[in-house]
């Protein structure tokens, strides 16, 4: 069975150019040239992938992925930024876009990367697959409760609204409390070795996660440790009640 793949591109040459080379590589290619009417395929009908392009019609990109993250639908996306915009980068990642292509790209580049992204989802579902299978995967500390199976997270009984690669890096993050995990570790366990992107994309997933686990900093927080990576903190003290 063939990958279904969605690409929001509003731009008529970069349109025929992915819809052509994504068929020949053995893809169902949906196209949408409008930001509005992409929204709602995406929404309403079921992907492997979605390419999408940031300024469109209609909605942009950013106002796309948003409503898709928020509206709970975890299908890979990867966006389509202009060349030196480093901050659409950024904001698409913490927008919940899973990868970014630098226009203008080439054909081997542009596959290179989906199909790297397909691999990934694959394996997360394979190992989610496998969580499932124990008996209770749930991890408890302190005040912080994480169930991978669900992707969902509760802090001091509070549930908390993380995004998937948020909720990834936390849980790797979660399964070794208290040891110093390097950034590479975090890219190869959440990203895959084979993930292009920069290091950079570990640092905006860890500060926005700090944003949202740190309203209450006495409980839980994610250490720096300059030069070498991260490692997540538990106030035990905080959490006695918990203990019985
Ligand atoms: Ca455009």
């Amino acid at each position: 069975m063939s990958q279904r793949l969605l690409v929001i591109e509003d731009e008529p040459t970069l349109a025929r150019l992915l819809s052509y080379n994504l068929s020949q590589e053995g893809y169902e290619v949906t196209m949408e040239d409008h930001g509005l009417v992409g929204y709602e395929r995406a929404s309403q009908e079921s992907f492997d992938l979605i390419l999408l392009d940031l300024m469109l019609p209609g909605m942009n990109g950013f106002e796309i992925l948003n409503k898709l993250r928020g509206q709970g639908v975890v299908t890979p996306i990867i966006i389509l930024t202009a060349r030196n915009a480093e901050e659409e980068v950024v904001q698409g990642l913490k927008s919940g876009a899973d990868d970014y292509i630098t226009k203008p790209f080439g054909v081997s580049e542009l596959l290179a990367r989906v199909s790297a992204v397909m691999r990934r989802v694959s394996g997360r579902i394979e190992d989610e697959k496998n969580a499932a299978d124990s008996t209770s995967s749930m991890i408890s500390l302190g005040q912080l409760e994480i169930f991978p199976e669900k992707y969902e997270v509760m802090l001091g009984g509070l549930s908390i609204n993380l995004r998937p690669k948020e909720f990834e890096v936390l849980l790797y993050l979660a399964r070794k409390p208290g040891v110093v995990l390097t950034r590479d570790d975090l890219m190869n366990e959440v990203w895959g070795f084979d993930y292009i992107g920069g290091q950079r994309t570990v640092d905006v997933h860890v500060s926005s996660l700090r944003k949202k686990l740190e309203l209450d900093p006495e409980s839980v927080h994610i250490d720096s440790i300059r030069g070498v990576g991260y490692k997540l903190v538990v106030n035990k003290k905080r959490s006695s009640h918990h203990l019985t």
